[in-house]
């Protein structure tokens, strides 16, 4: 992927559903194009998060953002599919279950942050990756097809 520093095509649409990233070091996918306006540092994790979103808009780049920016419960399947890949990137140098844990707890956060509108909790953030990792050992990551068990909101997971 090509990363731009600059805003991503409907930038003015995207901040008026989600206001509250304005002037936050955030990338955006655009296809093959990672726009970087705050010239942030770019890990090989985020890396691997914006190609999931790169494969997920396929041809119809516009289509997926404006679904993605009115459709909360798509955005949530986008958005675990591409924490999943992002926590197996950080995996790769971690030693034992528990760092690999502590990283899950990480991403976990990260998805379930105001960003993306509050989605979920944490722990739930946290099963949802998990669960969509262990559903899929074989191959690759793909949680956009099935609904999201996303009721059990318990604080005792
Ligand atoms: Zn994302």
């Amino acid at each position: 992927m090509d990363i731009v520093v600059g805003y991503p095509p409907i930038y003015d649409q995207i901040l008026k559903v989600f206001p509250w990233i304005e002037n936050q070091a955030i990338l955006f996918s655009w296809g093959p194009t990672i726009y970087n306006p705050s010239n942030a540092d770019v890990p090989y994790p985020l890396i691997r998060h914006e190609a999931v979103h790169e494969h997920q808009q396929g041809g119809d780049i516009l289509g997926w953002w404006h679904r993605y920016m009115e459709d909360e419960e798509f955005r949530l399947r986008q958005e675990v599919s591409a924490h999943c890949s992002e926590w197996l990137a950080m995996c790769d140098d971690a030693q034992n279950r528990h760092e690999r844990r502590l990283l899950l707890k990480i991403v976990g956060s990260k998805l379930s942050a105001p960003m993306y509108g509050s989605m979920v909790r944490v722990k739930t953030a946290m099963k949802l990756i998990k669960g969509a990792i262990d559903a899929n050992s074989a191959g690759s990551v793909r949680v956009d097809r099935e609904p999201l068990q996303r009721e059990q909101e318990e604080d005792n997971l």
